[in-house]
C-alpha cells in the first residue's frame, strides 16, 4: 500500500558539526563553509538535520574545496536514504531473526510510529542485505572509494534497534562517506570489535589517520588493541547523546508528572469565562503563564525541558504566594484599623 498522506514536517531538529577541524590533506584549518539540510525518518520520529560542512581552502592541497561532512551523519543514515540506519537495522532483525514477511515488517514499523509505505520496506530489506554484503576483498570497489585519498578516517558505530537484539556494526570512511564493512553481532566486546577494525585496516591499503566513535569502553579498547597509536576522537554528538540519555529519560518522566499536576488550569479558565473584573484578569494571566510553561519544550540533550518547566511553575507558585501574603496582610491591617 502506498503512503496516502504527505509526510509530516519533522518537529525535531539536529545540528551536526564535523568534529575534525584540520584538513586530512594538508593539516590546515578547515572553515565551516555551508550547510546542507536533510530530512530523515528514524525510530524515535522524523528529524530535520542541519549539516555543517567544512572545506579546505588552501590552494595546492589535494583536498582543496573537497567538502568534509559531519562524522555523525553517516552514523544516522546511509547516503541518499530517507530512512535512518536504525530503521534499516530493525528491518534486518525482523526479517532475518524473526523471519517476518514484508507486510508483517511493515505493520511492525507502523506500530512503532514509523511512517513508511510497504514498498519502501522491500527497498530497505535490499539496503540491509547490500550493507551486510559489503566486502573488503572487492578491491575494485575499495579502489573507487579511496581514489586519491592518502588515508582513511574510520567511524565505528553500533546500531541496536532493541535491547537483546543483535547489534549492526558499521565501519565507514569519513573522508569518502563510504561504508567499508558492516556486521551483525550478538555481542559487542572489545574482542569482537578489534578484528573488524584489523580487517578494515588491513584491506584499505592506506594509513588509518584516525578513528571517530561515541567512545564506548568496548570501542575504545578495541581501537587501542587493533590500531595502537592511531588517534581516536570522540564524537561530541554521540558522546553527549550517550551521556545525556539517562538524564533525558528522567527529565521526560518528571515533566509528565509536573504536567499532570497543573491539569486544573482548564477548569479555572472556564470558570473565568465572561468575567472582565481585575481579579479575573490577574487569574487569567496566571493561567496563561502556566500554559506557556507547559508548552515550552527544550531541545535535548542540552536543555532539560522538565527542569525548565519546574522552574517556571515554581516562579508562578512563588508569585501566587506573594499575592496571597499581601492579601492577608491587607486584611490584617484592615481588621486592626476597624
Ligand atoms: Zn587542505
Amino acid at each position: 500500500m502506498a503512503r496516502v498522506s504527505a509526510r509530516r514536517r519533522p518537529e525535531r531538529e539536529r545540528v551536526l558539526l564535523p568534529v575534525r577541524q584540520n584538513c586530512p590533506g594538508c593539516g590546515g584549518h578547515m572553515q565551516l563553509r555551508y550547510e546542507n539540510r536533510r530530512h530523515l525518518v528514524m525510530l524515535p520520529g522524523a528529524v530535520r538535520l542541519r549539516l555543517k560542512i567544512r572545506r579546505c581552502e588552501h590552494a595546492g592541497c589535494p583536498r582543496f574545496h573537497v567538502p568534509y561532512r559531519p562524522e555523525a551523519e553517516c552514523a544516522l543514515a546511509l547516503p541518499q536514504q530517507e530512512f535512518g540506519l536504525d530503521v534499516i537495522a530493525l528491518v534486518g532483525v525482523l526479517r532475518h531473526r524473526e523471519h517476518g514477511s514484508v507486510p508483517e515488517i511493515h505493520a511492525a514499523l507502523r506500530g512503532r510510529g514509523v511512517e513508511i509505505a510497504e514498498r519502501s520496506v522491500t527497498n530497505l530489506l535490499d539496503r540491509y542485505d547490500e550493507l551486510l554484503a559489503t566486502n573488503l576483498t572487492d578491491t575494485r570497489r575499495l579502489r573507487r572509494v579511496l581514489k586519491g585519498q592518502r588515508g582513511v578516517i574510520l567511524a565505528l558505530d553500533g546500531l541496536q534497534p532493541d535491547v537483546g537484539h543483535e547489534v549492526l556494526w558499521v565501519v565507514r570512511d569519513c573522508l569518502s562517506g563510504e561504508v567499508l564493512l558492516a556486521r551483525s553481532l550478538l555481542s559487542a566486546t572489545a574482542e569482537d570489535l578489534a578484528p573488524l577494525l584489523r580487517e578494515v585496516a588491513g584491506a584499505v591499503g592506506v594509513p588509518v589517520l584516525g578513528v571517530v566513535s561515541d567512545g564506548q569502553t568496548s570501542i575504545r579498547r578495541a581501537v587501542e588493541r587493533a590500531l595502537p597509536g592511531v588517534p581516536h576522537q570522540l564524537c561530541q554528538f554521540h558522546f553527549l547523546r550517550e551521556a545525556a540519555h539517562p538524564i533525558f529519560e528522567a527529565d521526560r518522566h518528571a515533566k509528565v508528572r509536573l504536567k499532570a499536576e497543573v491539569r486544573g488550569v482548564r477548569p479555572i479558565e472556564r470558570a473565568l469565562e465572561g468575567r472582565d473584573d481585575p481579579v479575573a484578569e490577574v487569574a487569567r494571566g496566571y493561567c496563561a503563564a502556566v500554559r506557556s510553561a507547559i508548552t515550552d519544550d527544550g531541545r535535548p540533550p542540552l536543555a532539560a525541558s522538565g527542569l525548565r518547566l519546574k522552574a517556571r511553575l515554581e516562579a508562578v507558585a512563588d508569585s501566587l504566594d506573594r499575592v496571597a501574603e499581601k492579601g492577608a496582610a491587607r486584611r490584617r491591617s484592615r481588621g486592626s484599623a476597624s
